[in-house]
């Protein structure tokens, strides 16, 4: 399985100071389940090391600054996200891992200032604001947040659903096919599937749902 994760969460140091922020789980643990392909359109559209940057809401829209110089990069740090958006669009993810609180790669987590210099809230980084709408269906989740074990065990089921629901799509399975696939040991597969990443495949479940409704457990 393939999974995206900020470069400096693998221990690259990428960071705007030159450091990294290697996460032991996803290096020690996860990593003898997955494949891991890296990002970081700080690095590639600024180098290393760099001027940190921030989010300013300036008239209703977001803008990236840096921090330095007040310079809008927002353009800028636009183009170099798009390219890492292609690159990872051309692999079989399962899934992301998002450094979090960064203005770039945060998941809700990185700081949205205001002109005046006041933190208004948090919002999502530009890049893992243009994943979220590309891939709607990915897996997606920040290491800070896999910090908490039912977070963590949640989106281990989630990747591990989606490679498995991947492959099996892989073999252009026939409605029979489909059909073996659920109602067996299999059963389990489908639920994940089902109840983690919104796909509709309740129709093809039509005849197994009982007349008195679907069961409850
Ligand atoms: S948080 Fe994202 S942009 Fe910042 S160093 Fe890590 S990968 Fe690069």
């Amino acid at each position: 399985m393939t999974l995206a994760v900020s470069s400096c969460l693998l221990g690259e140091h990428i960071r705007f100071d030159g450091g990294h922020k290697r996460d032991r789980f996803i290096t020690d643990e996860l990593s003898a389940f997955a494949d891991f392909t890296p990002f970081c359109p700080e690095h590639l559209a600024f180098g290393t090391p760099r001027p940190s940057v921030r989010l300013v809401r300036i008239d209703d829209a977001l803008r990236v600054q840096s921090n330095k110089s007040g310079e809008d990069l927002t353009d800028t740090l636009l183009q170099s996200s798009d390219s890492e958006l292609e690159k990872l669009a051309s692999k079989p993810l399962c899934g992301i891992i998002f450094k979090s609180k960064s203005p770039s790669c945060g998941m809700k987590s990185a700081k949205l200032y205001l002109e005046n210099g006041y933190c208004e809230g948090k919002e999502d980084g530009v890049f893992m604001h243009i994943c979220r709408e590309r891939f709607p269906l990915l897996p997606m989740e920040e290491e800070g947040r896999l910090e908490d074990a039912w977070l963590r065990e949640n989106f281990v089921m989630q990747i591990f659903a989606y490679d498995a629901y991947e492959r099996f799509k892989a073999t252009n399975p026939s409605i029979g096919n489909w059909e073996m696939w659920s109602p067996t040991g299999a059963t389990i597969r489908w639920r994940l599937c089902w109840g983690y990443t919104n796909w509709d495949l309740k129709p093809l479940f039509h005849e197994k749902v009982p007349s008195n409704g679907p069961a409850t457990s």
